[in-house]
């Protein structure tokens, strides 16, 4: 039996975990439960699922406990994350909020001795260099589908180290728009992304791809890729979820029906394989799978990832930073689609060289980076 603590569990990760959890209840059981505002949608988890503690981390204060509850210890506001990821009875904990928020989080787990399963990719582009040096090996799983699928096709390596990483991307709503039509995208048309249903920020993010840009940095980190090594495939089926390439030419791929209950469950229970009760994919319905080379004139996303790396020091956590600033603003209809790539060239052009050592360092990178975005709208 593992003990799994969920932080983020009334998003569509903590959802689908939960989900994936209740068909296995001989094997997984949950620990701790934390949403940040949705107080009805945890006390309904906390009912069902029984964990020792929860937490609402976007209430500072205290908020009535309905009765029956009383069972568990209930936590509030930004700091009870990272007292239940470090808390939390059980052996792991899945990053599963959205933003930088979840960092701290992460580095708790892993100071209280916990395995890591992340969703929240955030954490990873901002600390990169901090949090690997916490996770010696097995000791971080990806959730990310593209990640878990590059995880998943180097099991079978042995010794060989892969050439290349063929990150592949929907190409999200705004694949074949022009240039110009993307800039005037409205909230409603970002939201509709082709293949996948997901959190409001994440489908913002695949619309102006820059949650691609975030998946190259998260890459980098976990497979100790060189950014060079990583190569952008559109591929708007969404059924090869990515895969990696070896001296002799081989390319290795993973593919399945677009379910993220698969990568869920693959971490929570690797090295086996369990049912997850999702939709199975069938080739023949699929028929045909295409791949495009990715435009980095309509997506300056993708450049700015690379242009980050290269640079180093905290310009990956600047560019995180940025982007959520114009994400949520553009989601609050305060400045149009296409200001969010400008906002975050500018912002990095600032504060790009600032260093990230440490804890400190990136915070102070991430608040500056965020003050120089909100006075650039
Ligand atoms: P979501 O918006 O649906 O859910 C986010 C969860 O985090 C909710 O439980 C919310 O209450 C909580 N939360 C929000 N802000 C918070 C804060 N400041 N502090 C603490 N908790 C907070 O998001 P999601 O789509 O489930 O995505 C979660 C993470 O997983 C993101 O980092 C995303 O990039 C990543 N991810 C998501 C998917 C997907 O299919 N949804 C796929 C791959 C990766
Ligand atoms: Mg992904």
């Amino acid at each position: 039996m593992r003990g799994i603590a969920i932080l983020g569990s009334t998003g569509s990760i903590g959802k689908q975990a939960i989900e994936v959890i209740a068909l296995h209840p001989d094997r997984f059981f949950v620990t701790a439960l934390t949403a940040h505002k949705n107080a009805a949608l945890l006390f309904e988890q906390v009912r069902a699922l029984r964990p020792a503690l929860a937490a609402l981390t976007g209430v500072e204060g205290e908020v009535k406990i309905p009765e029956d509850l009383g069972f568990c210890e209930f936590r509030f506001g930004r700091k009870a994350l990272e007292d239940i990821a470090a808390q939390a009875p059980g052996q792991d904990v899945l990053a599963a909020v959205v933003g930088v928020a979840g960092l701290k989080a992460v580095m708790a787990a892993r100071k209280a001795g916990k395995r890591v399963l992340l969703a929240n990719k955030e954490t990873l582009v901002a600390g990169g260099e901090m949090v690997m040096n916490a996770c010696p090996e097995g000791t971080l799983l990806p959730v990310d589908s593209e990640h878990s699928a590059i995880f998943q096709c180097l099991q079978g390596a042995g010794p060989n180290r892969f050439e290349q990483i063929l990150l592949t991307a929907s190409g999200g709503p705004f694949r074949t728009w022009d240039k110009e039509k993307i800039k005037s995208a409205t909230v409603a048309q970002a939201l509709g992304h082709p293949t996948w249903s997901m959190g409001a920020k994440i489908t913002v993010d695949s619309a102006s791809m820059f949650n691609k840009a975030l998946e190259i940095i998260e890459a980098k980190w976990l497979f100790h890729a060189r950014p060079e090594q990583i190569q952008v495939v559109v591929h708007p089926q969404s059924i090869v979820h990515s895969a990696v390439k070896f001296r002799d030419g081989a390319v290795i791929a993973q593919l399945g029906a677009p379910d993220m209950k698969v990568p869920i469950l693959y971490a929570m229970s690797y090295p086996e394989r369990l049912k997850t009760g999702g939709r199975e994919m069938d080739l023949f319905q699929v028929g045909t799978l295409t791949f495009e080379k990715p435009d980095e004139e309509k997506f300056p996303a993708l450049r700015m990832a690379y242009e980050a790396l290269r640079q180093g020091g905290a310009a990956c956590c600047v560019l995180n930073a940025a982007n959520e600033e114009a994400c949520y603003a553009f989601l609050k209809e305060k400045i149009p689609f296409g200001r969010i790539p400008q906002i975050v060239a500018d912002t990095l052009q600032k504060h790009g060289s600032l260093p990230a050592k440490n804890l400190s360092d990136i915070d102070r990178a991430d608040a500056l980076a965020r003050e120089t975005a909100r006075s650039l709208m």
